[in-house]
């Protein structure tokens, strides 16, 4: 650290991304991106806007914000698009929380919560999930203060049920709930319906997960005309320019070709359902997941050690220091090849302990 560096971030802890190496060697399964390629049309159109490059992109992203709310039955002022979700994320922290309005989420989620929390010196405060590592409504309900959840939750994969997310919503009128969607075309329900229903309510959405745009860095925040009017606020404030012309082109071609996507998401959910029988049969501890992941745990290696060996034979998965989970995995879903892979190099860590236990007896 500089001795320049204010006092005000010497404290903040940034938010660990997963390894993204840089040689490609790897079967990577650690940051829950797509296996698959977006629509080959995307890259036509990227080639096409990168010709207007020395231009600014259009700083209200109208034609992009455009098809988002036609996609979603709403209207352009109900959408806010982000240089991915996370910058989203941060001006609905920014915007409706503050000293005296604190924010809510549970003790296990997305790590990045408590970093855009410090990083705007909003206090925070965390519910810790059940033994089974649900959400337990009831602590949310009529808490008069500001919320943020992800449905499905992350790492674990456990999502919230429409009805449930209602309930939180409709009893803390006075206050925002944020619902972190990043994962929810992966089997969950989107509580976008609930829109038409309450202003309170802002979704998070990313182009990075089930789009297959991470590289691209595209998401959105949906909410009632007046909340997107204050996050917009915010954003010209920072970032007017925040997405770029190449990646606002890709997005609407996207979006636009809707069996494509719909198939990767099942193939995702085929794929899922498949690792998780062959993880249980070998003895694993699968949780329910909604997501394009699985939260994992055996007794026979901990998370850490089943990391570094499954790294050493050329498979990345996630694993979490902090000690709540720090026995568990999170293994992002890919092709059938690449699961295949992947059990394949547990059956072989497995055959390595038992011939390590067999030498030193
Ligand atoms: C990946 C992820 C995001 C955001 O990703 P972006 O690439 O910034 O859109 C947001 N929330 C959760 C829970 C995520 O896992």
């Amino acid at each position: 650290m500089s001795q320049y560096f204010s006092k005000r971030y010497q404290d903040l802890e940034p938010y660990i991304p997963g390894e993204q190496p840089q040689d490609q060697s790897y079967v990577k399964l650690n940051t829950n991106e797509s296996p698959f390629d977006p629509p080959k049309e995307v890259i036509p159109v990227i080639r096409e806007a990168a010709r207007n490059i020395r231009l600014y992109s259009d700083p209200e992203s109208r034609e992009l914000r455009q098809a988002i709310a036609d996609y979603y039955g709403l209207e352009p002022e109900n959408v806010l698009v982000t240089n991915g979700s996370d910058e989203g994320l941060n001006y609905a922290f920014m915007a409706f929380s503050d000293e005296d309005h604190p924010i809510v989420f549970p003790e296990i989620t997305y790590g990045f919560y408590p970093v855009i929390a410090k990083l705007n010196h909003i206090p925070y405060e965390t519910f810790s999930l059940r033994d089974d590592f649900t959400i337990d409504i009831r602590d949310y309900e009529g808490l008069g203060k500001n919320i943020c959840l992800a449905n499905p939750n992350a790492p674990t994969g456990i999502a919230l049920s429409l009805e449930e997310i209602e309930q939180i919503v409709r009893t803390n009128p006075d206050n925002i709930i944020i619902v972190d969607e990043a994962y929810v075309d992966f089997g969950a329900r989107s509580c976008v319906p609930l829109l038409y229903r309450y202003d309170n309510l802002l979704i998070t959405q990313t182009f990075s997960k089930s789009r297959s745009l991470a590289g691209g860095r595209l998401g959105f925040v949906l909410g009632a005309k007046e909340l997107i009017a204050d996050m917009n606020t915010l954003r010209n404030a920072t970032n007017p320019y925040n997405v770029n012309r190449m990646t606002a082109k890709a997005g609407i071609v996207t979006l636009r070709e809707n069996t494509y996507f719909k198939n990767s998401c099942q193939t995702i959910q085929f794929n899922r359902r498949y690792t998780r029988r062959a993880l249980e049969q070998l003895g694993f501890e699968v949780l329910p997941s909604s997501a394009n992941f699985l939260f994992v745990r055996i007794d026979r290696i901990s998370g850490e050690e089943l990391y570094l060996r499954m790294k050493e034979k050329g498979v990345l998965i996630r694993h979490f220091s902090d000690p709540k989970i720090t026995d568990w995995n999170r293994v992002t879903i890919g092709t059938k090849v690449q699961m295949d892979i992947f059990l394949q190099k547990v059956e072989e860590i497995f055959r390595e302990q038992d011939e390590e236990k067999e030498k030193t007896k």
